[in-house]
This record gives C-alpha cells, sequence and structure tokens, in this order.
C-alpha cells in the first residue's frame, strides 16, 4: 500500500484524479482502518488529509456556519448547535472523536452516522469539489445506501454548510452510555421560520429524514399536540429491520417518542 500526504487541497485532488478509484482519501482513519482490516477495503493508495488546511476548522459568516471536512469531533462538542455538539459528543470515546472528522463521518454514509444525522436536522450542504471546481448539494440527496455517497471518483468532501439560527434538539439511544453504535439516533431542528426538519439514524439503510412528518409541522405549526401528532407519523412510515440490536418494531416505537419528545422541547413558549 502507498501512503501520501498532500500539503494543499490542490495537490489532494491531483493525487486522486491521477489515481482514481483505488485511492481512498483517510482523514481520522477511525472508519478506514477497520474497514481495511475486515479486507472491506482493498485500495492500494491512501492520501492522507489531515496536513490540508482548507479542510479544518469552523467558520460563521452571514448566518451560515461553514464545517470543514477535515474538523474533529471534538471541535463540535463545545458549539453552541445542540445537536451537533451532543451527536459529536456521543461519536465513540475520547480517541475516537479527537481523531474522527466530521467529512469521515458523512463520507462513511453509516445509516448510524451519528453528526451525519444531527446535520441532517438543520438541512445542511455538502460541498464536493474537484479540480474543476465545487458544487453544493443537500446532504440529505448525498446518502444513497450503506456505504454509498453520491460523490464522484475525482471529488472530495470540503465543507458542511447549515443555516446558524436553526435551534435543535438530539437523542441517542445506544446498549449503554459510551462507545455504543445507536440502537436509534434522532435530531430535529426548527430554522427562524419555524419550519422542522426531523432526522433518524439506524432505522434505514442511510442516515435519513422525515418529510411527512415535517410536511404536519410546516401545516399546522409546532405545538405539543403536532409534536406528539409528527412522533406518530415517524412510528408509523419508518422501516427500520431487525439486528442484533434491536427489533424493528421497538425500533419505531422509540422513534416516534424521540421524535415527539425533541419536537415539544423547540416548542415556542
Ligand atoms: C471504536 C469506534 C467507535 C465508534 N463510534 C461511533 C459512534 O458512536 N457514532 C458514529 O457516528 N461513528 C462512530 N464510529 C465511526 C467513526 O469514528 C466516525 O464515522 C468518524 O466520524 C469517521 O471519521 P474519520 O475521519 O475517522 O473517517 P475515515 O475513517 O478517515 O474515513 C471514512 C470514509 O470517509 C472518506 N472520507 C473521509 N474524509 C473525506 C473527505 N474529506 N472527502 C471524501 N471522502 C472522505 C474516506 O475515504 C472513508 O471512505 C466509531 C468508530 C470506532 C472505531
Amino acid at each position: 500500500m502507498k501512503f501520501y500526504q498532500p500539503n494543499t487541497l490542490t495537490e489532494a485532488l491531483e493525487l486522486k484524479a491521477r489515481l482514481g478509484t483505488d485511492a481512498y482519501f483517510l482523514a481520522g482513519g477511525t472508519d478506514l482502518v477497520v474497514l481495511r482490516n475486515r479486507g472491506r477495503v482493498k485500495g492500494e493508495h491512501w492520501i492522507d488529509l489531515s496536513k490540508v488546511p482548507a479542510l479544518e476548522g469552523l467558520t460563521e459568516q452571514d448566518g451560515v456556519l461553514r464545517i470543514g471536512a477535515g474538523t474533529k469531533h471534538t471541535a463540535l462538542e463545545s458549539t453552541r448547535f445542540a445537536a451537533l455538539a451532543e451527536a459529536a459528543a456521543s461519536v465513540g470515546g475520547p480517541q475516537i472523536r479527537h481523531r474522527g472528522t466530521v467529512g469521515g463521518n458523512v463520507g462513511n454514509a453509516s445509516p448510524a452516522g451519528d453528526v451525519s444525522v444531527a446535520l441532517l436536522a438543520f438541512d445542511a450542504e455538502v460541498e464536493l469539489q474537484n479540480l474543476g471546481g465545487a458544487r453544493r448539494m443537500n446532504l440529505a440527496d448525498f446518502f444513497l445506501a450503506p456505504g454509498k455517497t453520491a460523490i464522484a471518483a475525482d471529488e472530495i468532501i470540503t465543507a458542511l454548510y447549515l443555516p446558524a439560527d436553526t435551534r435543535s434538539a438530539w437523542f441517542k439511544l445506544g446498549k449503554r452510555e459510551a462507545t455504543a453504535i445507536s440502537v436509534v439516533c434522532a435530531a430535529v431542528g426548527v430554522n427562524a421560520q419555524g419550519k422542522a426538519h426531523i432526522a433518524l439514524g439506524s432505522v434505514a439503510p442511510r442516515p435519513t429524514r422525515v418529510p411527512q412528518a415535517e410536511a404536519l409541522i410546516a401545516d399546522k405549526g409546532l405545538t405539543p399536540e403536532t409534536a406528539r401528532e409528527a412522533g406518530r407519523i415517524v412510528s408509523e412510515t419508518i422501516v427500520p429491520i431487525t439486528d442484533h440490536r434491536a427489533t424493528a418494531d421497538y425500533r419505531r416505537d422509540v422513534a416516534g417518542k424521540m421524535v415527539a419528545r425533541l419536537l415539544t422541547q423547540l416548542c415556542p413558549n
């Protein structure tokens, strides 16, 4: 295996364009190394992104928060973006949060990706770049299937963008308090116009939104009653699987209750 360490975004993109699908971007490595050890990733070339400054950091401008793809979970934990901060704080243990990045969480496209679910509640956009330029797409459309995204072979994830005035709430149910992949996780965001975004993890093949429940809040406004009704719609709409962590029935029930509780927390006084 060959290891590369570019110092700029252009160098990283030139390497990817030259090496193609046999090359993987390596951020914190907390997913990629595990996948390689299990034989599920076979790429011969690893392009380490840890020395690319353009991918680092959080910036806020004109009401929009930009999160560089290389931002570590630890950097999100202390922010005022409640769902993001709590989701980041719930990832693995301290060592994982010091290495793992937002771009890696999104790029890995796990149905249980905690930070990915939180970003959906902000209706976030993902920025993708190749040597020809950058494009942005809604994050909800980026996730296609477990481990599969809409990124092209020559692209890199550079950043996530989200409205900074969204109020949000988060809940994760795992089999234990720490270092636990979720049984179900939920994030809810309510933007300045009162529009709600409802996101769930571990209930579908990808981090997912529930537009039917969002439409109810858009139609009738957010009240304790519509919060309960949205929870009921969530339970009826999602199609989770039964696996070693929980049954589908349990996930449906818990997801609905979580969403109702989170929406209630965000009800205007
Ligand atoms: C013990 C343990 C516990 C964990 N617990 C949790 C948990 O509770 N919740 C959770 O959500 N996750 C958990 N994870 C998974 C992992 O830590 C996170 O998904 C993390 O955010 C991945 O980030 P990374 O920087 O390590 O990604 P990497 O492993 O470096 O990369 C992951 C994927 O994204 C791609 N990628 C990375 N950066 C970019 C980029 N800028 N552009 C394009 N592609 C990119 C890589 O090529 C790879 O395919 C856990 C992992 C371990 C080992």
